[in-house]
């Protein structure tokens, strides 16, 4: 884990949760928890990757982050300051430091402006470049930077193809001199060998720049090559921690090893290690009672069906399972 004093990023103890309405009054008649009791930290110049299923809330976690949802609970620390309790003139000036590059380039493109204008948006807003020109060569300079040719910025988002549209994200988000990017299942639309070319930019990128990524996907193969560190969240909740090639070279929670067991690539003599999870997610609004992964784990005890683990520290990292207790753990 990093050092809590070199984070750049550090939540704690994070719950978002929606209300769910009914009836005329919209009376107030349960939640969905999409996210409860999530901390973790990234150091300067570092990834983690929060990795989970479809609806286990990791992309909560990254909107609540920016302040573009209200956590009820928990501390969101950016550069040594809590976002959740800064006025709207400071998460502004925050926010500059702090940007997103989403799953789909073309809905956060608009398709009717020159990707110039695109890029220099947010240079606009927070004053950077002293006039137009100057902004002009940054944009070309950004082109460069993501391996775009600088004589396309006056064309439109639909002249380009989606791996393409993806750097002019990236760029627009390096326009504003961020410290952090949050990337939001930036790759799970592209195939495959452009998947890669944006993992290499990304990789690139935090190695001139210096940059920090939270890397949210569904996709755990994807985070080896790229992520310092692996989030897995199941249901709202991280149920595991650490250091990537640890993580994977000995995943200590029974869904961590699942997730790592249905990847097609991964080495054919582990892929038989675990069993399949059992199956569906349950409702984030009905998560089951004591553990929430004890209806698909394929070791669950009988105390699962009844008490919450809470996270226990391993070697290398954290688990949220009762055989990761020590001195027990059954691996
Ligand atoms: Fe499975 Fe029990 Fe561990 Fe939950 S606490 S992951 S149900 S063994």
């Amino acid at each position: 884990m990093s050092d809590a004093n070199e984070s750049i990023l550090r939540v704690e103890g994070l719950r978002t949760w929606y209300p769910i309405r009914r009836g005329l009054l919209r009376r107030v008649v349960g939640h969905v928890q999409a996210a409860t009791d999530v901390s973790f930290e990234i150091a300067p110049g570092r990834t983690l990757a929060l990795v989970g299923e479809s609806g286990c809330g990791k992309s909560t976690v990254g909107r609540s982050i920016l302040c573009l949802e209200n956590p009820q609970e928990g501390r969101v620390e950016f550069e040594g300051r809590d976002l959740l309790s800064l006025d709207a003139t400071s998460l502004r000036a925050a926010r500059q430091r702090l940007q997103i590059v989403f799953q789909d380039p073309m809905a956060s493109l608009d398709p009717r402006m020159r990707i110039r204008d695109q890029i220099a948006e947010g240079m606009h807003s927070f004053g950077i470049g002293a006039d137009e020109a100057e902004r002009t060569a940054r944009v070309a300079e950004l082109l460069e930077r993501v391996q775009l040719d600088p004589r396309t910025m006056d064309r439109y988002p639909n002249e380009f193809s989606g791996g393409q549209r993806q750097r002019i994200c990236i760029a627009r988000a390096l326009a504003v001199e961020p410290r952090l990017i949050v990337c939001d299942e930036s790759v799970s639309a592209l195939d495959v060998s452009i998947q890669a070319q944006i993992l290499n930019l990304l990789r690139r990128l935090q190695e001139e720049l210096g940059l920090s990524y939270l890397f949210i996907t569904h996709d755990l193969s994807v985070v080896r090559y790229l992520a310092h560190e692996v989030a897995v969240m199941y249901l709202g909740r991280i149920v595991e921690r650490g250091p990537t090639e640890r993580l994977f070279a000995h995943p200590a929670h029974p869904y961590t090893r699942a997730l790592l067991a249905a990847i097609p690539s991964i080495d054919p003599a582990r892929r038989g290690e675990a069993p399949p999870v059992l199956g569906d997610v349950p409702s984030p609004s009905r998560p089951p009672p004591g553990c929430h992964f004890h209806t698909r784990c394929p070791v669950a005890m009988e105390r699962c069906r009844r008490e919450a683990p809470p996270m226990f520290a391993i070697e290398g990292g954290e688990s949220r399972c009762f055989l990761s207790e020590a001195p027990g753990r059954a691996d």
